[in-house]
């Protein structure tokens, strides 16, 4: 039995307030406290203050932005940064999801300038990895992912990297409808427990690695049991509570 288990739930740019709201109603009455799990929410920016006060009794559940830029504050329209985002009651952040490196060009160094400045605003990054096609089919899946979470954590202490989460999100299974067997997503897994042992010694032992891609009700407590997955990072299915219900109380 897998213990210390993270649900998280990326509504991307959907969800308004008065959706969050609904959507939070439904989740709040039907979902009860599991000792073995944490569930994260990741609402668009406008919509976090509504989670926030909807989960705010609730230690089991928490909140975060999906994005910070990684100055701490300035001349920076329409940006977020850590200590605002802290603020209005973020804990958590996503950071290097495959769509701000594929479609906003964000650069490694960049998600590394992130993770940093998440960690300065008090915030547990959720550092996202993954490959694209060409690279899987390359070969490449491996040292593509270790490059990746290098990158990301190359400013920060050892002890520290154990206080992130780390999600394997291979781009070609995002958002299409096609997920990693549980084989596959075992072995990239495995991997990656290994790189966070070799960075953070056997703190890194202790840091969660989700799976995402295309997750939904039916196909999550297989990835659940692979190797190494201690949780996962939904984004479509998590959008519609009833779903987001059935993924939370699985594993
Ligand atoms: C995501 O946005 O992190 C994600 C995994 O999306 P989807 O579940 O829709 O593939």
């Amino acid at each position: 039995m897998k213990k210390n288990l993270v649900f998280a739930a990326n509504w991307k740019m959907n969800q308004a307030p008065a959706d969050a709201g609904a959507f939070m109603r439904t989740f709040l009455g039907q979902y009860a406290r599991q000792q073995d799990r944490r569930v994260l929410f990741f609402p668009p920016a406008v919509s976090l203050h509504v989670v926030v006060q909807a989960i705010k009794e609730r230690a089991d559940l928490e909140a975060g932005v999906q994005n910070i830029h990684w100055e701490d504050k300035g001349a920076f329209t329409g940006e977020t940064s850590g200590s605002l985002a802290r603020g209005a009651g973020a804990r958590h952040v996503l950071v290097g999801h495959s769509e701000r490196r594929h479609v906003f060009g964000e650069t490694e160094e960049e998600t590394g300038k992130k993770v940093a400045a998440a960690l300065r605003a008090g915030l547990t990054p959720t550092i996202c990895v993954g490959e694209t096609l060409t690279q899987r089919e390359a070969g490449l899946t491996i040292d593509v992912v270790k490059r990746q979470l290098r990158a990301a954590v190359s400013g920060v202490d050892a002890a520290v990297v154990a206080t992130t989460i780390v999600a394997y999100e291979p781009v070609w299974a995002i958002g299409t409808g096609k997920n990693a067997t549980p084989q596959d997503a075992g072995e990239v897994h495995v991997a990656i427990r290994a790189e966070l042992r070799a960075i953070a010694g056997e703190r890194g032992a202790a840091v969660p690695i989700l799976y995402g891609g295309s997750v939904n009700r039916s196909n999550v407590d297989a990835l659940l049991a692979a190797d190494e997955v201690s949780g996962v990072l939904v984004g479509g299915a998590s959008l519609d509570a009833e779903q987001w219900l059935a993924i939370a109380r699985s594993g």
